[in-house]
């Protein structure tokens, strides 16, 4: 087991997922898959010892059957220049790092064969067609017959090499409209060789990579196919196409069906937080009913709960969690033990992870920065045992304060309110955000098993806590909204946004949002709605249009449901352009844009703002005077940092005794992201 976790009895508590299955002659420990991932660290510097070490992690925290981050059968399906791919005996000593890291755990670790297709990021890609994907500048070339089934023996090569290598099996990424998924479509496959055109045709390619990858390794490797359980694109597969196509892949030779939802291209989110939990079920159940062999449920489960009932409901013999294991590595292992207070739940907002990997980034997480660091960030029991004063209990403060207790310090957090979270207390009202209440859920437990010492409702002064015997004092006292100069700003019509989210101060019908970044946004969304918690299955499905009976193509209605907004709102910001949200977060941006469009926000770039007068805020746009007629103004221009106590401080102590950090250091693109790893770094050097 790992070091930071141990099994607390032998009774699992929930008893379906730690349920043992045997699978095509394989022994799976349990019913926990952990879902492919790109991790980054192939672009690092494919460091062997790095790539083990986040597998060994996963393996040894428990999960029955790990996938690998996407492998391309051939140079031409990469994902991009620099993603990895399966030739001339490529990344031999990486791979079987991988497989190491598995040995000598229950982990059984198979390696995703991921064709890109016209998702390929290379000017070389290829498709069924020539038609490009919205999501891709490059078009690809069309395969040519003889391609195709060259494509269908580079599978089959590379699922040999990875039996080679060693790993028990292989999972072909034939979902997220990637290469197989784009043969299976219609939208994307109107080829007339034998290829395309027919619902046999269009699917023979997915049948020919299966036969092809059986025939030539042993009945005991594990050969997943990972469906597209829905496409979510005009023009996709009908639930029935899907059910015919996992029937056809099990006669082929699967052993497994593992499921995708959704394109990248969708206009549906998957994965984000706004999806409510386990919203997929309708579509992953229709397969189960399709097949005998094993269906793998995916995409936000993100608890043991959740997860046990999909298995006791029998929508799925598997659960897939991808970033709850970047998120906790020891996932399974603390469910498994009852211990799922302590679990440190995926709040799903992808801001570490996705957005990482979509920008070529390392993957981490934004509540465990130890994930994709497992060799850099590692706690030590400290030399010397130090008393540490943290002040404020905000996400930076917090996990300070656990993580540096978790190495032996006597530390003591003190909060001014009546309530630890800081900006996570009003970030988890925004509507799609609840998730956030695990994250708090998770920090308080953790202060609680590393014993820290919480004062709540007390504001500290200087001379209290350089007079209170402590070694180091971190400040953490985060940030306060700023207020900008603009005439009439002291008018009772304006609010801040703490007055909105914390104080729930009235708000009228016409909305001014002075500052379009992520608080605007959320501020927006909030007012929108009358609601502050997760959407439901339901409101999900009649916003975005979903056929839960799956007949139509792609699973779509023709037209969504629009909700009617609250309010009307104005979002400004004085920079040029579009609001467009929070530039880094690539992955969930488009989602809040696209539904403060469905509400009809106005959204308005290159403002001055000339004033606050009686008839509404007076703002010039190209050099025209305009006034939004508004009987609320909110402020969410930005942050300043809170930094009166540290200055107090270090005028009575020596500097290298008091310590700043999160947004009281450095307000401006302040994230939870960075206020943790930051708060993070210092806990383990101190
Ligand atoms: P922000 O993203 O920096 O946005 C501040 C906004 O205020 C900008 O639109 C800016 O645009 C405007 N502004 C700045 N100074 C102004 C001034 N003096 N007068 C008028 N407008 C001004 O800050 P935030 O929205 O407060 O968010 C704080 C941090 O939390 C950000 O880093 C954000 O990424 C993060 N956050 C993340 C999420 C998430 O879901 N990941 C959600 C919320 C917040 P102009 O300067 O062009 O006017
Ligand atoms: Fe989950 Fe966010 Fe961590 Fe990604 S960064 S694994 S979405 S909590």
């Amino acid at each position: 087991m790992s070091a930071d976790f141990q099994f607390a009895g032998s009774e699992p508590s929930y008893p379906r997922l730690f349920s043992p299955c045997q699978v095509g002659g394989v022994s799976i420990a349990n019913r926990l898959v952990m879902g492919a991932m790109h991790t980054g660290l192939e672009r690092l510097d494919r460091s062997e010892e790095r790539i083990r070490a986040f597998y060994r992690a996963r393996a040894e925290g428990g999960a029955g059957l790990i996938i690998t981050g996407g492998v391309s059968p051939n140079r031409e399906g990469r994902l991009d220049a620099e993603a990895p791919y399966l030739e001339g005996g490529r990344d031999e000593a990486w791979h079987r790092a991988i497989v190491q890291a598995v040995q000598g755990t229950e982990s059984v670790i198979c390696m995703q064969l991921l064709h890109a297709g016209r998702y390929a990021r290379l000017p070389e890609c290829v498709g069924p067609t020539d038609r490009k994907a919205p999501i891709n500048p490059y078009t690809p070339t069309a395969l040519s017959n003889e391609d195709v089934w060259r494509t269908v023996e580079d599978f089959a090569r590379s699922a040999q090499i990875a039996h080679a290598l060693g790993y028990h099996g292989v999972e072909i990424m034939a979902s997220e409209g990637y290469l197989i998924n784009q043969f299976t479509a219609k939208a994307t496959n109107d080829r007339s060789d034998e290829f395309g055109g027919s619902l046999d045709a269009r699917t023979k390619l997915a049948c020919e990579v299966v036969k092809a990858i059986r025939q030539c390794v042993p009945q005991d490797f594990l050969v997943i196919y990972r469906i597209s359980a829905v496409d979510l694109v005009p023009d996709g597969m009908t639930g029935e196409e899907t059910r015919y196509l996992a029937a056809l892949v099990e006669r082929a030779g699967a052993s497994m069906l593992n499921t995708g939802i959704g394109w990248h291209e969708s206009k549906v989110p998957t994965i984000a937080a706004p999806v409510p939990r386990a919203v997929w079920s309708y579509a992953i159940r229709q397969l189960k009913d399709a097949v005998t062999i094993p269906v793998i449920a995916s995409n936000r489960i993100n608890d043991p709960a959740v997860a046990e009932g999909l298995l006791s409901e029998g929508v799925a013999d598997f659960v897939s969690m991808a970033r709850p294991l970047l998120a906790d590595p020891c996932f399974p292992a603390k469910a498994r033990a009852n211990r799922s207070a302590s679990i440190a739940t995926c709040i799903a907002c992808n801001q570490a992870c996705l957005d990482h990997a979509l920008t070529g980034g390392r993957v981490s997480c934004m509540i465990n920065p130890m994930a994709g660091y497992e060799i850099e960030r590692i706690r030590v029991p400290a030399v010397v045992r130090k008393r540490i004063a943290v002040v404020g209990g905000g996400a930076a403060g917090i996990n300070f304060a656990f993580q540096a207790a978790s190495r032996g310090h006597n530390v003591t957090l003190f909060e001014a309110g009546k309530e630890l979270g800081g900006q996570l207390l009003m970030a988890r009202e925004v509507p799609g955000k609840s998730e956030f209440n695990e994250a708090l859920r998770y920090f308080k437990q953790r202060l609680i098993e590393e014993d820290v010492t919480v004062h709540l409702d007390h504001p500290c002064t200087a001379d209290e806590l350089a007079s209170g015997g402590y070694d180091d004092i971190v400040i953490a006292t985060g940030v306060t909204s700023r207020k900008p100069a603009i005439p009439g700003i002291d008018d009772p019509r304006v609010l801040s946004y703490i007055d909105v989210l914390k104080h729930r101060k009235v708000v009228g019908k016409a909305v001014a949002i002075i500052g379009a970044g992520g608080i605007g946004f959320d501020v927006a969304e909030f007012l929108l709605e009358a609601r502050s918690h997760q959407a439901d299955a339901g409101e999900f499905v009649q916003e975005y249009g979903l056929d839960l009976s799956l007949r139509s193509a792609g699973g779509l209605e023709e037209r969504p449901t629009p909700s009617t907004p609250l309010r009307q709102i104005t979002l400004m910001q004085r920079r040029n352009g579009k609001p467009a949200g929070i530039a880094s977060a690539v992955s969930t941006r488009w989602i809040h844009r696209g539904r403060l469009e469905r509400a009809n926000v106005k959204m308005l770039g290159g403002v001055e703002y000339q004033g606050i007068e009686a008839a509404g805020l007076v703002i010039t746009v190209d050099g025209e005077e305009r006034t939004i007629a508004a009987d609320s103004i909110i402020i969410c221009a930005g942050q300043e940092p809170v930094r009166a106590l540290y200055e107090a401080l270090i005028a009575q102590l020596p500097a290298k005794r008091v310590h700043l950090i999160g947004g009281a250091q450095e307000a401006r693109e302040l994230d939870a992201t960075r206020a943790i790893e930051q708060a993070t770094a210092l806990a383990l050097a101190i």
